[in-house]
Formats: structure tokens, sequence, C-alpha cells
């Protein structure tokens, strides 16, 4: 599923003027006004991001049919630009994620944790693609996350499954061990 640049980039065009939006309602909609649990749900909704990032590029990614042959791809032809387009991903964020969040926990509460969850989504589409696609400075946060991937892709696809943090690698047990002498090199 090889897309265009625009395809590729559209979800950083639709989520966040959809949340903006959404947050305005949200803290119109609220009341008494809680910004201060409406922050905690938004970095819940962050942190929330980087276990289902791990979790469905080890569970989905690598083993659900179709969705693993479109990974396979990526494995291939990693420079391709292969993902998720907007009009599939805001749709299934608002079915899966904004509509049982704001049912549980209310309009506001319910945003604010969405858009924690699509922060973090977002940030994983952008370090995923600068991984493949940009030679970050080394020691940096971006070049960590280049050499944990290109391990993933080039030593072992059972292991190195976070991307925007080791940190659940860690805590399951599939960090892959450091060679020191591999080199950054995901292309
Ligand atoms: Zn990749
Ligand atoms: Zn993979």
């Amino acid at each position: 599923m090889k897309m265009s640049r625009l395809g590729y980039f559209s979800e950083f065009l639709l989520f966040p003027p959809l949340l903006v939006f959404a947050m305005l309602l949200a803290f119109r909609s609220s009341t008494p006004m809680q910004p201060f649990r409406m922050a905690g749900f938004y970095v819940a909704g962050l942190v929330a991001w980087t276990l289902i990032e791990y979790l469905l590029h080890r569970a989905v990614f690598h083993h659900a049919p179709i969705l693993s042959r479109i990974h396979d791809l990526h494995h291939d032809f990693p420079q391709d630009l292969i993902g998720t387009p907007g009009w599939a991903s805001v749709p299934i964020g608002l079915i899966l994620f904004a509509g049982p969040l704001c049912a549980v926990f209310g309009f506001d509460l319910g945003v604010a944790a969405t858009a924690g969850l699509v922060t973090g989504y977002l940030w994983y589409v952008f370090v995923h693609y600068a991984s493949h696609h940009w030679r970050p400075r080394r020691n940096s946060y971006l070049y960590r996350a280049r050499l944990r991937h290109a391990r993933h892709h080039h030593l072992s696809h059972s292991g190195n499954f976070g991307v925007t943090t080791g940190l659940w690698d860690h805590v399951f047990g599939t960090a892959l061990k450091t060679q020191a002498s591999h080199r950054a090199d995901a292309k």
C-alpha cells in the first residue's frame, strides 16, 4: 500500500485541527472546569499510546492477516511510504478510542485522553518516518530511536517493537541486545 507523500502525511493535516476543535468543545462543556484532571488524562493517553504502539507492532503488524502482509512490505521496502491514510485512521480513532473513552469518562476527560493518544500516535508516525529517512545527530533521541528500529529491521523481527520508546521491550523482555559495532543503518 505505497502512498503519495500527501496521503502518508494526511493525518498530520486532519488530526490536529480536529483535536483543537474537540478540546475547545471539551473546555466549554466541562462544568466545573477540571484542567488538572484533563491534563492528567492527556498524559495518561500519551503513555497509553506507547503501550498500544508496542502491542500493535508485536501482535498485530507481525501476526494479523492482511496487516502483517502490509507490514512485511514495509520490512522489504523500508523507505517506501507505507502507512495508514487519514480517511481510515480518523474513523478508527473515533470508534475505537474517542467514543468509548467519552462514554466511560465523560466528554471532557474522554477528549483529553484521546488527544494524548493521538499526540503519541503522530509522534510515532514522525519518529518512524525519521528512522528511515533522516540521519539524526549522534546520541540524540532520534538517533537512538533509529538505531533501536534498525535492529528490529536487520537483526531480528522478534524484538525492539517499540519505536518511540524502548520501555515496553524492556518490560516484556523483547529488547534486542546492543551490539556496539552495529550501525544505525535502517535504509
Ligand atoms: Zn520501520
Ligand atoms: Zn516490524
